[in-house]
């Protein structure tokens, strides 16, 4: 690396920003299928960027590790940057990212503790993983420059990063919830996880309720002292809501340094849904699954096949509302898109095993012929395909029992411009903050499920589309450009400031 201009911006992500085939021994980079959600988004911080570098792990064997490819450019519609991969064993990516991540860390997240799996981890090969990533983002950035850390599994990434570049800028955003301080606690390793957040100039989060959670951790955990709480600003509704907020912490202070605790629902790209849904091929494709669906009302639930999307209670609900309302039978149709998640992980494997016998179940209890209730599909869907299917929804049910923010709701929102359609939510996704337009849900209580179901089905088109336009209203401004906005000018702030900071030392 060395004379090599250094980066100002490395983005640190878990995934790599495309998806990579072997085509007759040869690599062949494909943009990501999703024209949608984040990856995009990421792409074109690193586009503007003097110099980006998008920094991902890749497992390799060991044969594979000989003659990898650490570092390779890319040239493409956001504009030229790196992307330099961390090769890691099998073995490293199943303790670090199959045990620790998501048997240990991603329950406590989302508050299911008694999931939480102690025994499996080997805490020394996170903290090792968290290590070497640290270490690939100090050589290449640049001594004044940014390093944008996403996601939990990079916990410990900004401890490392100190060691060695004390005066580079750190900002952490969490895609998922952040607990309280009773479900944090349960972690045994909850003292390195908040001590490598306090090294961070910002830790960001999607809505008000995690900032606040995490601010109350390090309080009680750390002592560090409190900004003032400033008022939670609409759209966001600051009260009434399971997951409402009324204020926000702004800042905390540590002994070394004040850390900016940011909120800001990351937004979806209504420009790219409304652009699918107005050329001939998806009017065509909308139509034929609507014929297809032979005039029942369509249902559509969409999520990975994971235990916090509240798959299993929503199926008992559906289960209900066949019992409960005989004269449904046969009129209502419910698509279930559960992506199956990779191989590996027993806890998902029995989810998925759950959700198959209770479709199962239900498909056998009131099918026929000529109609079966439900059509589960665990292959993931094109994005496009998707769209379509959201536009021919009538409705769409989302119930996590928790969720960082839920992005499908905002899409079939976006994908309901014509003011047709009923959004199902649940109060316990980050998203509910910004929709409470939406039929909204307690999934932990089968009679309010029970209640909004009904509401949804029965509701009459006027109220449909009253809320609706509410809804699309805060889903139009608080888009994904919003959100980049929004960071942008917070970047931009980290850097003056540090500028200033500079200015004082070589002043006095
Ligand atoms: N998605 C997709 N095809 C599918 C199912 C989902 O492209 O078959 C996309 C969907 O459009 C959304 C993302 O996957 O952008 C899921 O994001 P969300 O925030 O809803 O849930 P997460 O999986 O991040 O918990």
């Amino acid at each position: 690396m060395t004379g090599m201009k250094k980066s100002d911006l490395v983005l640190v992500y878990h995934r790599e920003p495309y998806e990579e085939t072997m085509v007759k021994g040869k690599r062949v980079l494909k943009e990501n299928a999703s024209p949608n959600g984040i990856v995009p988004v990421l792409k074109s911080f690193l586009g503007a960027a003097d110099k980006g570098c998008w920094l991902a792990w890749k497992q390799v064997t060991p044969k594979e590790k000989k003659s990898f490819e650490r570092e390779i450019t890319i040239d493409d519609a956001y504009g030229n940057y790196s992307v330099v991969r961390m090769p890691l064993t099998a073995k490293q990516v199943k303790s670090f990212y199959h045990v620790t991540s998501k048997e240990a860390l991603w329950p406590i997240l989302h508050s299911f503790p008694w999931l939480f799996n102690y025994d499996a981890v080997d805490w020394p090969v996170f903290r090792e993983v968290n290590r070497l990533f640290a270490e690939a983002a100090c050589e290449q950035v640049a001594d004044d420059g940014l390093i944008w850390i996403h996601d939990y599994n990079l916990w410990l990434v900004p401890t490392f990063i100190r060691q060695k570049k004390p005066n580079v800028k750190i900002a952490f955003f969490h895609h998922t919830p952040f607990p309280s301080a009773d479900v944090f606690n349960v972690l045994p390793w909850r003292d390195e996880i908040i001590d490598s957040l306090l090294e961070c100039d910002v830790v960001g989060f999607h809505i008000p309720r995690y900032a606040e959670n995490f601010a109350g951790v390090a309080r009680a955990l750390r002592g560090v002292e409190l900004g003032p709480r400033v008022d939670v600003e609409p759209p966001l509704v600051s009260s009434g809501m399971a997951l409402s907020e009324p204020t926000v912490t702004p800042w905390l202070q540590t002994g070394k340094r004040r850390v900016i605790i940011d909120t800001c629902p990351i937004g979806t790209n209504p420009r790219v849904i409304t652009e699918h849904l107005s050329t001939y091929e998806a009017g065509e494709r909308v139509a034929e699954i609507k014929r297809e669906v032979d005039g029942r009302q369509l249902i559509m639930s969409v999520g990975r096949v994971d235990y916090v999307k509240g798959t299993k209670e929503m199926l008992e609900a559906f289960d209900r509302l066949l019992e409960r309302r005989p004269e449904l039978r046969g009129k209502v149709k419910l698509l279930l898109i559960c992506v199956a998640p990779a191989a590996g992980m027993t806890v998902y494997k029995t989810a998925q095993r759950e959700i198959e016998r209770l479709v199962g179940g239900i498909n056998g209890r009131y099918g026929n012929l000529g109609w079966s209730p439900i059509m589960l599909t665990t292959r993931p869907m094109k994005f496009d395909e998707l769209v379509s299917h959201y536009r021919a929804a009538e409705i769409c049910w989302i119930t996590p029992l928790r969720d960082g923010l839920n992005l499908v709701a905002k899409e079939y929102v976006a994908a309901h411009k014509d003011g047709t359609g009923v959004l199902v939510l649940s109060e316990f996704a980050g998203v509910a903050v910004e929709l409470p337009h939406a039929v909204t849900t307690n999934p932990y209580s089968g009679t309010s499920m029970d209640e909004a179901i009904d509401t949804a089905i029965d509701m009459p088109a006027a109220e449909r589309k009253r809320r609706m336009s509410a809804s699309l209203e805060v889903v139009t401004s608080a888009d994904i450009d919003a959100w980049s906005k929004h960071v942008t000018s917070l970047f931009e702030g980290l850097r003056s400031y540090s500028k200033t900071a500079d200015n004082d030392i070589e002043a006095a």
